[in-house]
């Protein structure tokens, strides 16, 4: 019964973490040094990025 609430919470918490992100802060991936990283929600994993160029994924990333 309290798993959609949870649900609800989680997704609550990510949009505000987005909003908390500055938006001058640039992600950089540490494979390819491209900036083409966006966020990538891993489930259990939690928080891991996506570099659309050469398709990395992990919690690692570069910030410039
Ligand atoms: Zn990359």
């Amino acid at each position: 019964m309290g798993d959609d609430e949870d649900l609800e919470k989680l997704d609550e918490m990510i949009r505000e973490e987005e909003k908390k992100s500055p938006a001058k802060k640039v992600l950089v991936c540490p494979e390819c040094n491209s900036t083409d990283v966006v966020y990538y929600v891993g489930g259990e994993l939690g928080y891991q990025y996506r570099c659309k160029n050469c398709g990395y994924v992990g919690a690692f990333i570069l910030e410039k």
